[in-house]
């Protein structure tokens, strides 16, 4: 299958082995992960948040309630949400979930954004799990015809060492050795939380000011 395929099987997976009840989708684009995630049983409440709102009312259709599924109602109800905003800003409306995904995003922020955006991803979202795949520059050289970054919107492509001391940041450990192979095309990174939340910061952080632009609210 296509990369991208790959990357969302990827994800498929992990929902199917731990079962998260709230998804977000950050850098959603056109929808299509949320697209392949929305029956899914266990997941309730399904957020797709992008920076760019014609992206995300292209394909949003393919995201509402179609007749048939009120005729046949699912066991399970499900809500979702499409916001236009920035991964760098702080809304309660990404509070308690139990996965965030963030698919060939980082690569698109600018350095400052980027360091934003690890606070407002791990420090104030704080989700349970975060899945985070970003290209790796050293299969490029794999690659026919790519000669600078894969996509000229890229402000930047690492390889492996950068995006592992990336992470290492946020205590995932230490940097493998370089090894001789390219390694994988997309880099994944999954962090877990390991700490539970105080009811208080939880309670602090709702209080912010919601600053997303609702662009879908369906439940179906
Ligand atoms: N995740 C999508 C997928 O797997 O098909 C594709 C992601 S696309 C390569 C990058 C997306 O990130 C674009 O839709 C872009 O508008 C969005 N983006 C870029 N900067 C952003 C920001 N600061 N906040 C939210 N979204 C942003």
């Amino acid at each position: 299958p296509p990369l991208y395929q790959q990357r969302y099987q990827f994800v498929k997976s992990y929902v199917d082995t731990y079962k998260p009840k709230k998804v977000a989708d950050l850098g959603c684009s056109e929808c299509a992960l949320l697209h392949t995630l929305r029956f899914w049983d266990c997941i309730e409440v399904l957020v797709g948040l992008d920076i760019d709102e014609d992206v995300l009312r292209r394909k949003m259709h393919t995201l509402t309630p179609l007749a048939a599924h009120y005729l046949e109602p699912s066991k399970t109800s499900l809500t979702v949400n499409l916001y236009q905003g920035s991964v760098t800003q702080k809304d309660p409306a990404l509070l308690g979930f139990d996965l965030i995904t963030c698919i060939e995003l980082i690569e698109h922020l600018k350095a400052d954004d980027l360091a934003d955006f690890r606070e407002v991803l791990f420090g104030f979202m704080a989700p349970f799990t975060v899945i985070i795949s970003t290209p790796n520059a050293e299969f490029n050289i794999l690659l026919p015809k790519c000669t600078g970054f894969r996509h000229p919107d890229h402000k930047f492509e690492w390889n492996r060492r950068e995006f592992q001391s990336w992470v290492e940041f946020t205590g995932v450990g230490e940097p493998l050795q370089d090894s001789k192979n390219v390694g994988f095309c997309s880099q994944i990174a999954v962090f877990t939380r390991n700490y539970t939340e105080s009811e208080e910061s939880l309670k602090r952080k709702m209080e912010y000011k919601s600053v997303y632009k609702t662009v879908l609210h369906a439940v179906y």
